[in-house]
């Protein structure tokens, strides 16, 4: 009877609780205007003039000409500008950074030298340095430690810091040796460069590899599929994407050798990271619907050679005369003391360093508006976010940059971004970062302030 009593008791006690939390009006929820000159619709590659975007708190809930302000709004006026959805990388390394001093570009030293704590303040660095160059989503596809990547995600999510909407893949999955060869002292015991990559040599393994991701936060599946003679099979990688799928993830494969770009293919992957696909690859990659992030290298004073740019160069327009899904990614996982500015000489930011990748999408002669489909909607679909971000349509997120000049005739207008807001809320304006909004003591932004995937 006590036991009964009790829980009528605590029932009641709940009910009252809810009733009166129902009872509370909700505050009212911040409304924010923005005229745009221009705004470029990336899909069509085309720009309409003099719109409005209303933004309701996080999201936009209308675009057109001469809407109604609502009473108490406040307004942004871009009308001297083009505004366009946020860019993306659908392919680097916020984690990494090796040098030519102290490891010689040895990244194995730098796992050794640098711990994971402090790899994941320097991710956090350049999330804000890509935001403030206009990236709003940015693939982060492994080398990041023992999941730095998803505590990034987690920390821009629970309202701590600003940055892009991070897909992280956790550790790369790859066969024995990763993506490197370690000495027998380094392998043994797994203390030294582990946990860079997981190894999964058969198809139990691989299945724990793929869910141990997606458990600790992984919203994308890395595997390293060629990156030893011994490298996955077609079924493998079919395994792989079946698994994946149960979390709710997609795949992709760093692939360096065209077996392994056939095998990747064969397997229907969705993505293929770095751009060692023959031609006829090409075509049956774009046949397949398959997307492409070739990590597009430029030749600069602090990076590359005249040979290997040219083969770059080759290779993107090779993909792109084939109507392969292409992305614009980086690999960015470097520095040294030659990335200043020419004319300023000041340091370039992680941001300035991966807009300039277009000087490679230039080179290769592919049209501005097809160079802004590659940033844009074909990185919201690599990313697999196109459902609840990326494009300037009511009902989704308000993730949006602009820009003075016009990117559909000189995509160099990128290169200065003026104005960045991040979920309806302004990060940057009039060229000025104004991150005051994006910190909290938090949790804010997430449910029971628990973060789940
Ligand atoms: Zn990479």
């Amino acid at each position: 009877m006590h036991k009964r009593f009790g829980l009528v008791a605590i029932l009641v006690a709940v009910t009252a609780m809810v009733l009166s939390a129902q009872a509370q009006p909700a505050p009212p929820t911040a409304v924010t205007v923005i005229k745009a000159g221009r705004l470029l619709d990336p899909e069509t590659g085309t720009a309409a003039v003099n719109q409005v975007i209303i933004v309701e708190g996080e999201k936009i809930k209308a675009v057109g000409t001469n809407l109604q302000v609502p009473a108490g709004a406040t307004v942004i006026d871009l009308s001297k500008m083009t505004v366009m959805p946020g860019l993306v990388d659908a392919h680097t390394h916020m984690m990494l950074t090796y040098k030519e001093k102290p490891e010689n570009n040895y990244y194995y030293l730098t796992y050794v030298m640098e711990s994971s704590p402090l790899r994941a303040i320097q991710g956090a660095s350049n999330a804000i340095q890509l935001l403030n160059a206009g990236f709003t989503v940015v693939r982060d596809v492994g080398n990041g430690a023992l999941y730095t990547d998803t505590a990034l995600r987690q920390a821009i999510e629970q309202g701590w810091l600003p940055g892009p909407t991070v897909i992280p893949s956790g550790p790369m999955i790859g066969s024995t040796g990763g993506q490197y060869w370690p000495t027998p002292e380094m392998y043994k015991n797994h203390n030294i460069m582990y946990p860079e990559y997981i190894e999964a040599n058969s198809p139990d393994e691989i299945v724990r590899a793929v869910r141990e991701n997606m458990l600790f936060g992984a919203k994308t599946i890395k595997l390293c599929i060629d990156c030893k003679p011994w490298m996955y099979s077609v079924d493998d990688i079919k395994l792989a994407i079946r698994e994946a799928a149960q979390g709710g993830c997609k795949v992709e494969g760093h692939v360096q050798t065209v077996e392994g770009a056939q095998h990747a293919i064969d397997a229907g992957i969705y993505i293929i990271a770095h751009n060692y696909l023959t031609p006829e690859q090409h075509k049956q990659a774009a046949q397949k619907g398959i997307f492409l992030a070739g990590t597009d290298t430029p030749f600069t004073p602090y990076r590359g050679t005249q040979q290997a740019f040219d083969h770059a160069v080759a290779q993107l327009k090779s993909a792109y005369t084939a109507g392969v899904k292409l992305t614009f990614s980086t690999d960015f996982d470097y520095w040294n003391e030659r990335m200043k500015d020419e004319k300023t000489g000041r340091w370039m930011t992680r941001g300035d360093l991966t807009i300039n990748f277009l000087l490679t999408w230039k080179a290769a002669g592919i049209p501005p508006a097809d160079i802004l489909r590659a940033m844009t909607i074909n990185g919201y679909r690599a990313a697999d976010v196109i459902a609840e971000r990326g494009p300037i349509k009511p009902g989704l997120f308000a993730d949006l940059i602009a820009v003075h000049g016009d990117p559909l005739t000189d995509i160099d207008a990128l290169r200065n971004v003026g104005f960045v807001m991040k979920n309806g809320m302004v990060f940057k304006k009039d060229g000025v970062m104004m991150p005051e909004d994006f910190f909290h003591p938090g949790p804010v932004r997430t449910p029971n302030g628990r973060w789940t995937r």
